[in-house]
C-alpha cells in the first residue's frame, strides 16, 4: 500500500513532465563546451555567435577578469567553509562591499551568493504587516518571492504604469499603512523596458514612499559611466534601496547584493536569513568583481561599445523588415508574434550558427511570441553582421518580413 503511494508520485511527475513536453513549455539545457563569450561552441563541436547571454560587458570569459580571479583565489584561498559572521568575512569582502557603495552612490553594501538570496533576504527584515509593498506587475521571481515571504500588505501596479502606481500608492495611504515602499526592476528583462524612475520617484515624493530597485540586467551599463538605471533616469542618490548581481554584467560568475543606507544594511546583516544561514561568497569571485568595478568605473569603453553594438543592431534589423519593441536597451525582443514561427525561427537561427532564445505563453502574452536578442560589447560589428544576415535569410525564408 505505502509502496503505492510512492508510485503514485512519481507517475504524477512523470505525467506532468510529459504535459510541459506536449505543450512545448519544456526548457531543454543547451550545452557549451567552451567558455562564455561572443562565440561559443557548442556540445557538438560547432561555433555558434551567442546572442542570448547576460553578458553585457563582455566580462565571462574576459582574460582580466580571470586573472583577477585568480590572484584572489591564490591569495584568498578557494573558500571559507562559513557564513559571514563566523568567520567568512575577508579584506576583499568588505573592499568589494565599500567599491559597490562607492560605484551605486550609496552609503553601504550587503554581498550576497546570488541576486535571488538579496531579493529574498531584504523584504522580511524591514517590513512587516502594518507596511504596504506596491509592486510592478512584471517585477523578477525573486522580487515576489521575497515580498511572500514578508508579511506586509502587497499592491501590484500594471507594468511601467505610473497612473496605477499612483492608483495603488492612494490605496495604501487611504489603507492607513504606516511605512510604502514602490519595488520595480530598474530594467525588464523580457521587453528591454527601463523603469520610469524619475516619476517613480516624484511619486514617491509626493505619497512619503520609500523605493526599490531591482538593477540585475542595469548595473555596469545604464546610465553615461554604467551606474545603472538611478544614473539613466538622473536619480542618483534618490533610490533608498538597490539591489543587483554579479552574475550578469559585472563579471559575470555568481553573486548579489543589496545596497542603501547604513541603518538598512546594518539590519540587514543582522537580520536577513539568506545572508545568516548561507555560506559567503568565493574570495575569488569578490576579488574579480572588485577588478571588474575598478575596471569600469576607470573607463566607459566597455559600455559605451556595447551601446553602440545596441544601437546598430536596432536600426538594422528594423531596416531589414523585423519588429522590435523600441528603446535603447540592449535586450532587443524581436517580434514574431505567433509561437510556431518563433519557434521555427530560432531553430533555423540555430542552424545558421546563431544562438538566441525564444519566448512564448505562458512567460509572455499570448501573441506576442518573440524571439529575444542580448547585445555585449564583446560582439563585433562582423559578427552582428552576421547574425543580421542571418535574421534576414531565416525572415525571408518563413516570410515574415515586412517590406518585401
Ligand atoms: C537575473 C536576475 C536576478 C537573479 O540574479 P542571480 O544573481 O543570478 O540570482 C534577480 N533579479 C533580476 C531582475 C534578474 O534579472
Amino acid at each position: 500500500m505505502s509502496e503505492q503511494a510512492k508510485n503514485a508520485f512519481y507517475t504524477g511527475l512523470q505525467n506532468n513532465l510529459s504535459t510541459l513536453r506536449d505543450q512545448g513549455l519544456f526548457k531543454p539545457e543547451r550545452v557549451l563546451a567552451s567558455r562564455q563569450g561572443a562565440e561559443v561552441q557548442s556540445e557538438d563541436g560547432r561555433t555558434l555567435i551567442n546572442m542570448c547571454a547576460n553578458n553585457y560587458l563582455g566580462l565571462s570569459g574576459d582574460a582580466e577578469t580571470q586573472k583577477a580571479a585568480e590572484a584572489a583565489l591564490a591569495k584568498y584561498g578557494y573558500g571559507l567553509s562559513s557564513v559571514r559572521f563566523i568567520c567568512g568575512t575577508q579584506t576583499v569582502h568588505k573592499e568589494l562591499e565599500q567599491a559597490l557603495s562607492k560605484f551605486l552612490g550609496t552609503e553601504d553594501t550587503i554581498l550576497y551568493a546570488a541576486a535571488f538570496d538579496a531579493n529574498g533576504g531584504v523584504f522580511e527584515p524591514l517590513f512587516d504587516e502594518n507596511d504596504a509593498i506596491i509592486s510592478d506587475a512584471l517585477n523578477h521571481a525573486s522580487l515576489i518571492d521575497g515580498i511572500r515571504l514578508c508579511k506586509a500588505a502587497r499592491y501590484r501596479y500594471a507594468n511601467n504604469d505610473m497612473a496605477d502606481l499612483e492608483a495603488q500608492l492612494q490605496a495604501a495611504t487611504a489603507a492607513g499603512k504606516r511605512h510604502k515602499v514602490i519595488v520595480t526592476d530598474g530594467a525588464f528583462s523580457m521587453d528591454g523596458t527601463i523603469a520610469q524612475l524619475d516619476k517613480i520617484v516624484e511619486l514617491a515624493e509626493k505619497y512619503g514612499a520609500l523605493t526599490l530597485i531591482d538593477e540585475s540586467h542595469a548595473s555596469g551599463f545604464l546610465g553615461a559611466t554604467g551606474r545603472g538605471t538611478h544614473e539613466h533616469c538622473g536619480v542618483i542618490g534618490k533610490i533608498d534601496i538597490i539591489t543587483g548581481t554579479l552574475g550578469k554584467a559585472l563579471g559575470g560568475a555568481m553573486g548579489g547584493f543589496t545596497s542603501g543606507r547604513k541603518e538598512v544594511i546594518e539590519t540587514l546583516r543582522q537580520k536577513s536569513r539568506p545572508y545568516l544561514f548561507s555560506n559567503t561568497l568565493a574570495p575569488m569571485i569578490a576579488g574579480a568583481s572588485l577588478a571588474v568595478l575598478d575596471r569600469i568605473s576607470k573607463s566607459t569603453e566597455l559600455r559605451d561599445r556595447l551601446m553602440e553594438n545596441t544601437a546598430y543592431f536596432r536600426k538594422e534589423i528594423e531596416r531589414i523588415g523585423f519588429t522590435i519593441k523600441p528603446g535603447t536597451h540592449p535586450v532587443v525582443p524581436v517580434m514574431l508574434f505567433d509561437a510556431p514561427v518563433a519557434q521555427k525561427f530560432a531553430a533555423r537561427m540555430f542552424e545558421l550558427g546563431v544562438l538566441l532564445s525564444g519566448f512564448f505563453y505562458p512567460v509572455v502574452p499570448m501573441g506576442q511570441a518573440r524571439v529575444r536578442v542580448q547585445l555585449s560589447a564583446a560582439h563585433t560589428r562582423e559578427q552582428l553582421d552576421t547574425v543580421l544576415a542571418a535574421f534576414e535569410q531565416a525572415g525571408k525564408e518563413l516570410g515574415i518580413l515586412k517590406n518585401n
